[in-house]
């Protein structure tokens, strides 16, 4: 997606060879516009898989979910970091290991939000090792409902999770792919 590549390559800092930053657009200050057309793509590359549901985690992967629900027309769920004991019976979790934060987290969906005829699109605003999109995964094989496929802002192709997804059948669709980050330089396939 050309427009998102060229905002990468002009407000996109180069923290180091494995991380980019976008907090400018996408993970803190967020460009309504670039996460409009972002919400279409999405829209069109999945539109004919019959989604009923998109699944994402919180926070960064709320926003183009939620532009990409307005045109499919479908609920966006977001599984929680947090979750209340009282209420564990009533939830789907598993557990993701934070490639930025370097710690495990639980996440958590109410039951009540996917069923077993559910179609889900699964988007995340990166894709690194891709453990928060195997964690997503997870929460929807308990569910029962089908995977539609995964939906990635920014993935670093030079990271396995593209490759490991991939290599378990599931369709990952992303919208910019990287293939370096070294030498502080943003390089796309
Ligand atoms: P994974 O689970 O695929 O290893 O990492 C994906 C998650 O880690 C995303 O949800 C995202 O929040 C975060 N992440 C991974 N790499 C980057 C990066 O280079 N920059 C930013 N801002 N977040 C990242």
């Amino acid at each position: 997606m050309n427009l998102l590549m060229k905002k990468i390559k002009e407000d996109g800092e180069v923290l180091s060879d494995s991380v980019l930053k976008v907090d400018s657009f996408l993970n803190h200050q967020i460009d309504p516009e670039l996460m409009s057309e972002i919400g279409k793509e999405f829209a069109r590359r999945f539109q004919d898989e019959g989604i009923t549901k998109i699944l994402t985690i919180e926070s960064s992967g709320i926003a183009p979910s939620v532009m990409t629900g307005l045109q499919l027309n479908v609920p966006v769920i977001f599984a929680r970091k947090r979750k209340s004991l009282t209420l564990i019976n009533e939830l789907y979790s598993s557990t993701v290991y934070s490639f930025t934060k370097q710690e495990s987290n639980e996440i958590s969906v109410s039951k009540k939000f996917i069923n077993d005829d559910d179609c889900v699109l699964i988007i995340d605003d990166f894709l690194a090792n891709g453990q928060a999109a195997i964690g997503l995964a997870e929460i929807v094989k308990k569910s029962k409902a089908k995977i539609a496929g995964i939906g990635i802002v920014i993935e670093k192709g030079f990271q396995e999770g593209g490759k490991n997804l991939r290599e378990q059948g599931f369709r990952v669709e992303s919208l910019a792919r990287i293939s370096s980050l070294n030498n502080g330089e943003v390089s796309f396939y």
